[in-house]
C-alpha cells in the first residue's frame, strides 16, 4: 500500500503524526533504519516498519515480534508510512485513524542480507518477491529476521520470524518483559496519561 494511503486516512489538522514529505527530505547518513512502534488502538498491535528506497515498508503483527525462531509471527501489510514516522510516539485522537496511543517500542539500523546466488537482493525486489532477510541493530532486537510472504493474491500473508541465529533466543520474551519506550522510558499508560489534558 502506498504512502497516498497513508495521506488519505488523516486529518493532518486533527492528528499529531507527521505529514507526508514532500520527497525532498535530505538524506540520513549511515544505513536504512527500522522501528517497532507499540500500538494500542482499538485491539493492540505492534507495528513493524523498515526503511526502503525512502519510505517505511509496514506490517502490524498482533502478538509482536518474538526472539524465538520457532514462533511465527502474523504480519499483516500495512500502508507506507513517512520515513519521519519512525520517531512518532504520542496520542492519535478519537475519531481519528488509528485513534490510540503509540509508543516507540524499538528502533534502529538494519541490513538487508537477503541473497541470491550470492549476491544482495535490493529490498524492494525481495519484497516483491515475498521472501526477505533482514539483521536487526535494535536494543531489543538484533540478529536476523525474516519476512516471508505465504499464500497468494487475497489470501496472502506474511510472517515474521526470528532467524536461528547466535541472538535467538527462546527464553526471552521481550514483548512483555521489556514494555517501555526506548525514547523516552514510558509505558504506554505513561504516554496516554501524559497526552490527556483532562489529567494535568
Ligand atoms: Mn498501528
Amino acid at each position: 500500500m502506498s504512502a497516498k494511503d497513508y495521506e488519505s486516512r488523516r486529518d493532518f489538522s486533527r492528528t499529531p503524526e507527521p505529514e507526508p514529505d514532500d520527497g525532498n527530505a535530505p538524506g540520513r547518513s549511515g544505513g536504512p533504519i527500522f522501528v517497532i512502534q507499540k500500538h494500542q488502538a482499538s485491539t493492540l498491535h505492534y507495528d513493524f516498519r523498515i526503511e526502503v528506497d525512502g519510505a517505511l515498508k509496514s506490517w502490524a503483527v498482533p502478538k509482536g515480534p518474538s526472539t524465538d525462531p520457532r514462533e511465527k509471527r502474523l504480519a499483516l501489510p500495512t500502508e507506507d508510512h513517512p520515513v519521519a514516522y519512525a520517531d512518532f510516539e504520542g496520542v492519535i485522537p478519537e475519531g481519528e485513524y488509528g485513534a490510540g496511543t503509540v509508543l516507540v517500542w524499538d528502533t534502529g539500523a538494519y541490513d538487508n542480507i537477503t541473497e541470491k546466488d550470492g549476491e544482495t537482493v535490493p529490498m524492494a525486489d525481495a519484497l516483491a518477491q515475498g521472501h526477505a532477510l533482514i539483521r536487526l541493530h535494535g536494543r531489543k532486537l538484533t540478529g536476523g529476521y525474516a519476512l516471508q510472504r505465504t499464500g497468494k493474491g487475497e489470501s496472502a500473508r506474511w510472517l515474521l520470524v526470528k532467524m536461528d541465529d547466535d541472538e535467538a533466543d527462546a527464553r526471552r520474551n521481550p514483548v512483555s518483559t521489556e514494555p517501555k519506550s526506548v525514547l523516552s522510558g514510558r509505558t504506554i499508560e505513561e504516554i496516554a496519561r501524559d497526552q490527556d489534558p483532562d489529567e494535568d
